[in-house]
């Protein structure tokens, strides 16, 4: 199942770049206009770590962000709960 020893779960920069890995492993997908290409990591101490602008419809976003992972959320709730 889980191995908890592994970095991703102690690691905010890992468990980021892991969730991107598995969310987006083209790379980069804006979620409210699917924009592929046209993305910009946004870096430095003016915005927080794994923000991206999608030059598309200049929205950011990160992975945490956007349906996909809403979906997973709430699916990972309610199969928690029905293990109680
Ligand atoms: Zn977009």
């Amino acid at each position: 199942m889980f191995d908890l020893t592994n970095p991703v779960f102690h690691d905010e920069d890992k468990a980021r770049a892991h969730l991107e890995e598995q969310r987006w492993p083209n790379g980069p997908e804006c979620p409210h206009c699917g924009e592929r290409h046209a993305v910009t990591k946004l870096e430095g101490q003016k915005h927080r770590k794994g923000l991206y602008q999608c030059n598309g419809c200049r929205a950011q976003f990160s992975v945490t962000v956007g349906p996909s992972s809403s979906v997973r959320v709430s699916r990972c709730i309610s199969g928690c709960w029905q293990r109680i």
